[in-house]
């Protein structure tokens, strides 16, 4: 962990920030290991480019922070209910230029963001990804093993739902097994459960809700939880008993796009390729129109992060990123479709870290 607050130090040097301001969430866990709850009371780790780091937690959390294991180099400082937090924060950067250039948690809540404007009233600001987006976006191997197991852990969830999945049951009641599933499978938190039942699975984000499953239907299955700190994201598509008019066609033209997106990853291709490696296909296939989103999102510490797998990305794909592929087909008023695998750069290409079968399973109807 302290190799990775040395490169952020390294990155806020080259960039000409002083101090990064970070409050709970993935960037702060990723620079110290501490999963820090989101409350009212700051949490706040002012990371510096000289490395002279402070972490500022209320005191009542001292015990979280001691027990996630700070790393070295990073001096804990708790305060007390009457403390001022502010004046801390301030006191941590005193001895840095009188003009320094700060960078805010991309997350940091505008509350806490307005207390340090006022005690800190001389600093120029930035956002913190200016200096965490490139750390964040290039996956060390730990972090790929961390996504790869989650990947298989979700995958191994998968695999259960065809038993789930029978005519009467409500999408609720399926989504409660599955949330069930994803805990007993090793992860620690259930991120989301989209169960997306026919004309449903034209929404891509339908709430899992009343709907009873029904033969003819066509189901859209997208779940994600987090594993270690990381983050799974998978979807495949299920038909109870005969698939709706036009489904498999539609579903043949989805997997060529699928495919195609991830066989168009590798270092030195832009993310906007990848994006129009898919479109491309369905387009062509005539479903362009009802490609209705992005193909995919940076996966890691948090569930949609950089980079945007979307039209207009120019950014080159590097080894070690990793994102969903998951373009999808939305026919609406009848069913929707959506294969997501999440994908790794290597150097050769790209590695999908979800592997089951992509075609449509059938269950009985
Ligand atoms: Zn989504
Ligand atoms: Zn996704
Ligand atoms: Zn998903």
């Amino acid at each position: 962990m302290a190799t990775t607050l040395a490169r952020a130090s390294e990155a806020m040097a080259a960039a000409g920030v002083d101090a990064l301001l970070l409050g709970p969430g993935a960037d702060l866990r990723h620079l110290t290991g501490y999963h820090a709850l989101a409350l009212e009371r700051l949490t706040l780790l002012v990371a510096r480019a000289d490395g002279r780091h402070t972490l500022l937690v209320p005191r009542l959390e001292r015990p979280r922070a001691e027990a996630a294991g700070v790393p070295e180099g990073v001096e804990l400082r708790d305060f007390a209910e009457t403390d001022d937090p502010y004046a801390l924060a301030a006191a941590a950067l005193t001895d840095l230029p009188p003009r320094p250039t700060l960078g805010a948690g991309d997350r940091l809540w505008s509350t806490f963001l307005l207390g340090l404007q006022e005690s800190i009233p001389a600093a120029s600001w930035l956002r913190a990804s200016t200096v965490t987006r490139a750390l964040r976006m290039r996956k060390t191997s730990h972090e790929v093993e961390a996504l790869r197991r989650a990947a298989r852990a979700i995958d191994r969830v998968h695999a259960g739902v065809p038993r789930l999945l029978r005519p009467g049951r409500s999408e609720r009641e399926v989504g409660r097994d599955i949330a069930d599933r994803i805990l007993a499978e090793g992860h620690e938190r259930v991120n989301f459960v989209i169960v997306a039942s026919g004309p449903n699975g034209a929404s891509p984000h339908h709430e899992t809700g009343a709907r009873r499953l029904r033969a003819g239907d066509g189901v859209v299955v997208d779940i994600g939880g987090t594993m270690d700190g990381y983050c799974s994201d998978c979807t495949r598509d299920y038909v109870v008993g005969r698939s709706p008019e036009g489904y498999a066609d539609a579903h043949t033209a989805l997997e060529a796009a699928q495919e195609a997106a991830c066989a168009a990853v590798r270092p030195g291709a832009t993310a906007a390729s990848v994006d129009a490696a898919a479109r491309d296909l369905l387009t062509d296939a005539g479903y362009g129109d009802l490609f209705v989103h992005r193909t995919g999102h940076g996966i890691g510490l948090e569930e949609h992060e950089e980079p945007y797998i979307v039209a207009g990305n120019d950014l080159a794909l590097e080894p070690g990123m990793t994102f969903s592929v998951e373009p999808g087909v939305y026919l609406p008023a009848r069913f929707g479709q959506r294969i997501e695998d999440i994908v790794v750069v290597t150097d050769a290409g790209g590695e999908r870290l979800n592997t089951l079968d992509r075609a449509p399973v059938a269950v009985g109807g």
